[in-house]
């Protein structure tokens, strides 16, 4: 595997980051994962755009333009022979001192690598997951934004590791006032009398890429979309529920904390879906070779 970092190609082994990194120290950075499908980069503008966004949010300069961001992750594809796979951008703070200043830091490095990934097991996509709420709540927006695709994932790892602890995959995080937020590397769905509904972001979910994809894939199937604040109540008396992200794509859902969703099997719109998102990635994207 070739890894780009900083505009050059190192082997595996030779990948590394400074043990002065902000990244490393303080998980001082941002970062996105793409999916790359049929010889294409899957919505590769919305990511690129996504990762600007949160590193403006934490006043971190990209010492590159979007274009040459979108070209890194092409490339990186390229060298890799990449037709189907899965890339990690993450551009850390960079260089810096012990204490926190990040205006201590060197330049900001960028990096890129192209590889695999395998969130969930096959089985569960058949048959659909169980997953619970956790004790740990969702950031707050004013403390650490869930918006910020940054570094530092913790409070995620921790509902994860929660979830693990319940001997299942994944765990729905609440916020602070109770409501659903969205869960450790997925957004959240249900359907419910006729509509299909999200939590707002504003409940403390990530701007899901995936999240909008599908939101525009219900309308075209003349599915009514909405955000509602959503409390468990709302989840347990679903009619179907299912997960969305770039490395999950759509996981059904057929148990929340114990109570049956629908019929406690993947319900017929989250299929329908998946077929339309799975035609949908094999067929558009960035060509990885132009
Ligand atoms: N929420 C969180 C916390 C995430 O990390 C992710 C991405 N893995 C998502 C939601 C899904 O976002 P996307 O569809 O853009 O991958």
């Amino acid at each position: 595997m070739k890894i780009y970092i900083d505009g050059k190609y190192y082997g595996e082994r030779d990948a590394k980051v400074s043990v002065f990194d902000h990244g490393f120290l303080y998980g001082d950075g941002v970062f996105e994962g793409i999916r790359a499908y049929n010889g294409r980069v899957f919505k590769l503008k919305e990511h690129v755009d996504r990762l600007f966004w949160s590193a403006h949010a934490i006043l971190l300069r990209i010492p590159l333009t979007r274009a040459q961001v979108a070209e890194a992750v092409l490339a990186t594809c390229r060298a890799n022979r990449i037709r189907d796979g899965y890339v990690r951008l993450v551009v850390t703070r960079g260089r810096g001192t012990l204490g926190l200043n990040p205006n201590r830091c060197g330049k900001p490095s960028v990096i890129v690598i192209a590889g695999k990934i395998q969130l969930y097991p096959p089985e569960l996509y058949q048959k659909g997951m169980e997953i619970v709420t956790v004790p740990t709540t969702r950031n707050l927006h004013n403390a650490v934004n869930p918006a910020i695709k940054s570094l530092n994932y913790l409070n995620n790892i921790l509902a994860k590791i929660e979830a693990n602890n319940a001997g299942v995959e994944e765990a729905i995080m609440l916020n602070a006032e109770g409501y659903v937020a969205e869960c450790t590397g997925d957004n959240l769905f249900i359907v419910r009398d006729g509509q299909l509904l999200t939590p707002p972001l504003s409940a403390g979910a990530l701007h899901g890429i995936t999240r909008a994809v599908v939101m525009d894939l219900a309308r075209d199937e003349g599915w009514p979309v909405a955000e509602p604040n959503l409390t468990r109540y709302e989840l347990f008396n679903a009619e179907e529920c299912f997960l969305t992200g770039t490395g999950a794509e759509i996981i059904p859902v057929v148990k929340i904390d114990g109570r049956v969703i629908g019929n406690g099997k993947p319900g017929p719109l989250t299929i329908k879906l998946e077929q339309k998102y799975r035609a949908l990635t094999r067929t558009t994207g960035e060509p990885i070779h132009p």
